[in-house]
């Protein structure tokens, strides 16, 4: 049996309204014409002229009387239901624009929805192109999901869902009688749903999926309601994208997507302070790719930028998630190590040298790739330098030091290097 649409709290129709007072005046009417009958069989008298008047006065007076009450309460109820839904609103807005990142502005839009429009499920399908910390900026399948629901309404894959595919929302009324999207799932045999689109210029960024248990819920008075949700939301989901994407890529190296030189020393200056303050060690490693002119030179410089994004994954790969690795300038690249001794340190750019030494070296298009080797150079504070500038500098004299005794070698930074390079 299909259930019909929940009435709304509060609200009266005017029909209903104009039911109960004619109930009431009716009764009102009967009992002041028994009333009028006693009270005159009382004085023995029967006079028709007035019982008349006064049963059509007290009955026309109760029905005005409760018909005006009955409008009264249903405006006063009205009106605190509008003031109610723009407290709700400006809560909304306020609690949105404190929303940091564009996940946040979805969660906080998702949980407003779910506790102003009394449906049975909400889910929120979200596209989430930003680039993650580490990874590479096209992220393989962009859309999340946010939900509170055990069964879900479909089994849509984003990509192939016709609201996402067109922009357009679907509104199904009935799911009895109505024509259904082909992804919704069987359990579902009765109510009604709506999935609404944010879009953003071009295509959909996100999808909203309402479900409820009674038919003809989603009329246009809710879809309004919501979508006045989703318009700000909108605005606000581009703003913070935007600031986002702007963050990565002032961080990030395009090439290799390590971070960049910039972020680097804002790091290390911000880690040589740490380290000072509570004394721990910090160590840093230079790396510089062997003979790389030669790579560009023989197989062109996108050959080369090839092996530059290679070498840092490798990288990346081996040094610890504390880590943080950076492109420096060049083919030259940077490991900053907090809380790690030299040892330690020398150990991991060990290992670093001998995985990029063995390791195979995918080709670029049909350009077959040889094998590539590095040198590192190794320094750490406050053993060889109580500042970021001079840990740098006591890095690159290990390098320039590895390089001398024939590349391919990591060499921790000593005292001794400082007068070779001078000399
Ligand atoms: P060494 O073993 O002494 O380090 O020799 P090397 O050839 O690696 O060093 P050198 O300083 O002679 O050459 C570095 C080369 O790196 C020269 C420059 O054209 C190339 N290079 C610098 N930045 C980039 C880049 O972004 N992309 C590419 N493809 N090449 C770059
Ligand atoms: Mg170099
Ligand atoms: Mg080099």
């Amino acid at each position: 049996m299909a259930k019909n649409r929940a009435p709304e709290k509060g609200k009266i129709s005017y029909l209903l309204i104009f039911i109960i007072s004619i109930a009431l005046c009716l009764s009102m009417g009967t009992a002041a014409f028994m009333f009028i009958n006693d009270y005159l069989d009382e004085y023995k008298t029967n006079h028709i002229a007035l019982h008349v008047p006064f049963v059509v006065l007290v009955s026309i007076s109760t029905f005005i009387i409760f018909f005006l009450l009955g409008i009264i309460f249903n405006r006063i109820t009205i009106e605190r239901t509008y003031i109610k839904e723009l407290k709700n609103f400006k809560d909304f807005t306020d609690s949105i624009h404190n929303a940091q990142t564009e996940r946040e502005v979805y969660e906080r839009m998702y949980e407003f929805i779910c506790r102003t429009v009394s449906v049975n499920n909400i889910t929120l399908f979200y596209k989430n192109t930003i680039p993650v910390e580490g990874m590479d900026i096209s992220v393989e399948n962009p859309w999340q999901r946010i939900g509170h629901e055990k069964v879900p309404l479909c089994n849509m894959s984003p990509r192939s869902c016709p609201v996402i595919r067109t922009g357009r929302e679907c509104r199904i009324a009935s799911i009895q009688n109505g024509i259904k999207c082909a992804y919704q799932l069987n359990e579902y045999k009765h109510g009604s749903y709506v999935c609404l689109t944010i879009v953003s210029i071009d295509s959909p960024q996100s999808v909203l999926q309402l479900y409820s248990q009674y038919e003809n819920e989603f009329d246009d008075a809710l879809i309004q309601k919501i979508k006045s949700y989703t318009e700000i939301a909108k605005t606000l989901i581009k703003s913070r994208r935007e600031i986002s994407t702007l963050d990565k890529t002032s961080k990030y190296d395009n090439v290799t997507k390590v971070y960049n030189r910039g972020y680097f020393i804002d790091y290390l200056k911000k880690q040589v302070d740490r380290a000072l303050s509570s004394k721990e060690s910090l160590s840093i490693m230079i790396l510089d790719i062997d003979f790389f002119k030669r790579i560009n030179d023989n197989y062109g410089h996108f050959a080369g930028d090839h092996v530059l994004a290679l070498f840092a994954k490798l990288v990346v790969k081996e040094v610890r998630v504390t880590d943080l690795v950076a492109r420096y300038g060049g083919e030259e690249f940077v490991v900053v190590l907090p809380s790690t001794e030299i040892g330690i340190a020398y150990d991991i750019a060990e290992r670093v040298r001998q995985t990029v030494e063995k390791a195979y070296m995918p080709p670029y298009g049909d350009i077959d790739i040889p094998s590539i080797s590095c040198s590192i150079g190794v320094s750490a504070l406050p053993l060889y330098s109580d500042n970021k500038d001079d840990l740098i500098k006591t890095a690159d004299l290990a390098l320039y030091q590895a390089k001398r005794e024939g590349r391919n070698r990591t060499k921790v930074y000593d005292k001794t290097m400082a007068m070779i390079q001078k000399e």
